[in-house]
């Protein structure tokens, strides 16, 4: 039998058909034990708005972990588990799981999996531990953490995935992939985590919109794939370069993946996406003035002093910001985390209380992964260094999988945000998730994927923020650890690394698929500023002035205060809103249009861009309004104003002027007579 109709969340156990039901009002799935093999197996995904179904191949069942010791021993689809327990249960955040512990007779591994399903979201989250329960340890060599499998339907299928951040071998700014999925071929695979060439996502979709997402919560390095052949579609999550000795006993927490349903176009499954980030994996955000407009100090490079960053935060406060981070260049050295006393005389707790005093909250660099040949904690524990090296700012690389060097470098990010009184750690380095194949550390030398992200990295993180309180943007040269891990203990993430205008709209533009709006965060380089360039910068998380202020005219710290003004009037909405992509990804000679669309309000708002364009309108076409219903649109920068039907703006769309080359407007659409 089902549950209560008024359960937002369910999950239901039947005896007599051996399955499992887990429910919201949009979204089923059901889980079961073949009644022949007894198998537990994947029967359906169900959308129960549209009736569309997902539903395990013929002849096969669908598991979504596969496990592989380095004897050659698996635990998979078609190891015969035995259900030896099951727990129905609350989980964070509104959810209920359904927790089964599964053996198999002459297996050494027992698996523990957690499903569980969230209120609204057409989502299930899996996430599995393994137990070794021989006398002896064993090695685990592979782990397939998204080893789900679909029949097909004889259908064509389209990809979706967006590149992060990458420079080497060439440049990769949110570039958005779309490609075919090619039956019988290889398929698609995305090379995911930290310095990864691809965020950890991955959609696909019929050609009647019926589709799938799939995310990975595994900083580290992971390949994200989906195959079409044999009438299934086969997707896949395995960590790079596992070998991970597990001792009798012991147990192994493998990484969370989600897979969700969504009907629609790459819009909708980026929606999707983010409203299962917002309400299930991101930290809240840490007050209603976030996403904050930040000032940052890398416009004077390491040339930083106390009285410098006074002057600049007396006039960041004076034009609104919120967020003042001192940036790379305060502390002594790398791996030396105490202000530097030539620069900080006063001391570096005196001009954090300086910024606090004015009512801004003070953030810090922190490149904990790195130090300096010289550093006295390279003198001590010259060891602690991983064997690759990644050359940030002349520094070497420690290896944070090796456990000495993740303690200290714990103990050294808490006594930093207590003795500066820091709000906000700005992370920083290159390539967080360390190679390191020395045979002396702590971890298994060929395990340091898994050693530097699950048992390092992430471990640092979420240490200090526990002891601390602090939050954490997400940096590494730029957004290059794009994962749904990442959008658990982190607050926001950069995007690219302060590369203009053209480049901040295009790297906004890619990470707003798989990633909420606060997740993209941009560093404004420019001295000169216009309202080309400030647009440019204001979609998206939270917007960094990198200017040196006391050097800007009076006029542009005008039009600075002017804009950080209607930042803040819009960024709420752009937060919670629904992004619509109106345009391609932004290029030179091209106008480009962002949407954000707040259903609740039924309003809208978009940033119409031309940076070389030739033609100086635009007609928008916005989406998503209601085609009946009147509306007013009116413009930031124009004065004319408009009453249009929902179906005439969607269709006709409403002409937008932008009269010189590099000129930016905002539009504003709102239901007519309010
Ligand atoms: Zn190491």
């Amino acid at each position: 039998m089902l549950a209560a109709g008024n359960d937002p969340v369910a999950v239901v156990y039947d005896a007599a058909f051996q399955s499992w039901t887990l429910r919201n009002d949009i979204f089923q799935a059901v889980l079961r034990l073949n009644p022949s093999s007894g198998v537990l197996q994947l029967e359906e995904l169900r959308n129960l708005l549209t009736n569309e179904v997902w539903r395990l191949p013929a002849r096969s069942g669908s598991f979504p972990i596969l496990v592989e010791l380095a004897d050659g021993r698996r635990l998979s689809s078609e190891s015969r588990l035995l259900v030896t327990g099951q727990t129905i249960g609350g989980a964070e955040r509104g959810g209920k799981s359904l927790c089964l512990e599964l053996s198999e007779e002459d297996n050494p591994l027992q698996l523990t999996i957690w499903f569980t399903i969230y209120p609204g979201q057409a989502v299930l989250r899996h996430q599995a531990t393994i137990t070794n329960r021989l006398g002896q340890s064993v090695i685990v060599k592979k782990v397939n953490f998204l080893a789900w499998e679909f029949a097909d339907d004889r259908a064509k299928y389209d990809t979706f995935g967006v590149h992060q951040w990458v420079v080497i071998p060439r440049e990769m700014n949110f570039d958005p992939q779309e490609q075919p999925l090619v039956p019988g071929d290889p398929g698609i695979t995305l090379s995911t985590g930290s310095g990864g060439s691809y965020c950890a996502w991955l959609a696909l979709r019929d050609a009647t919109g019926r589709g799938l997402f799939a995310g990975l919560e595994f900083n580290g390095r992971a390949d994200l794939s989906i195959r079409q052949a044999g009438d299934r579609l086969t997707w896949s999550a395995e960590v790079q370069e596992l070998y991970h000795p597990l001792r009798a006993g012991a147990t192994m927490e493998l990484p969370a993946a989600m897979l969700g349903l969504f009907r629609g176009d790459w819009d909708e499954a980026g929606y999707r996406t983010q409203r299962y980030v917002e309400a299930v994996l991101a930290p809240p955000i840490p007050d209603n003035n976030f996403p904050y407009v930040a000032w940052d100090s890398w416009g004077y490079l390491q040339e930083i002093n106390e009285t410098v960053l006074r002057e600049n935060a007396k006039i960041a406060a004076g034009l609104g910001m919120e967020l003042f981070i001192v940036d790379l260049g305060w502390a002594t050295g790398m791996g030396e985390w105490r202000a530097d006393d030539h620069k900080f005389p006063s001391g570096l707790r005196a001009l954090s209380d300086y910024v606090h005093d004015l009512g801004m909250k003070f953030g810090l660099h922190f490149a904990f992964s790195e130090a300096d040949p010289q550093s006295s904690v390279l003198q001590l524990h010259p060891n602690w260094t991983s064997t690759e090296t990644y050359n940030f700012h002349g520094a070497v690389s420690m290896c944070l999988g090796h456990q000495p060097a993740r303690d200290w470098i714990i103990e050294q990010g808490v006594n930093l945000v207590r003795a500066y009184r820091v709000d906000w750690i700005l992370q920083d380095g290159q390539t967080l998730v360390k190679q390191c194949s020395k045979t002396t550390h702590s971890h298994h030398p060929d395990n340091s994927n898994w050693a530097n992200s699950e048992e390092g990295l992430d471990v640092i993180v979420s240490e200090i923020r526990r002891r601390t309180g602090v939050v954490w943007e997400n940096c590494a040269n730029g957004g290059s650890m794009m994962t749904f891990k990442m959008a658990r203990n982190y607050v926001t993430s950069i995007t690219n690394d302060a590369s203009g205008s053209l480049g901040s709209r295009q790297g906004v533009y890619g990470a707003t698929f798989p990633f909420p709006p606060r997740f993209a965060d941009r560093y404004m380089p420019d001295q000169d500023l216009d309202t080309y360039t400030t647009r440019s910068f204001m979609f998206g998380g939270p917007w960094i002035f990198m200017n040196r202020l006391p050097e800007l005219s009076p006029e542009h710290l005008a039009l600075a205060a002017r804009e950080i003004a209607i930042y803040k009037a819009t960024r709420a909405s752009v937060r919670d809103g629904r992004v619509s992509h109106l345009t391609g990804r932004p290029a030179p000679g091209q106008v480009d249009a962002i949407q954000s669309y707040i259903e609740s309000r039924d309003s809208a708002l978009v940033i119409v861009t031309r940076e070389s364009a030739p033609s100086n309108r635009y007609t928008l076409r916005l989406r998503n309004l209601v085609a009946t219903r009147q509306y007013q649109v009116r413009f930031e920068t124009a004065t004319a104003r408009y009453v249009m039907s929902g179906a005439q703006l969607m269709t006709l769309g409403v002409e937008v002027s932008l009269p010189e080359l590099r000129s930016a407007e905002i539009v504003y659409v709102e239901p007519a007579g309010k």
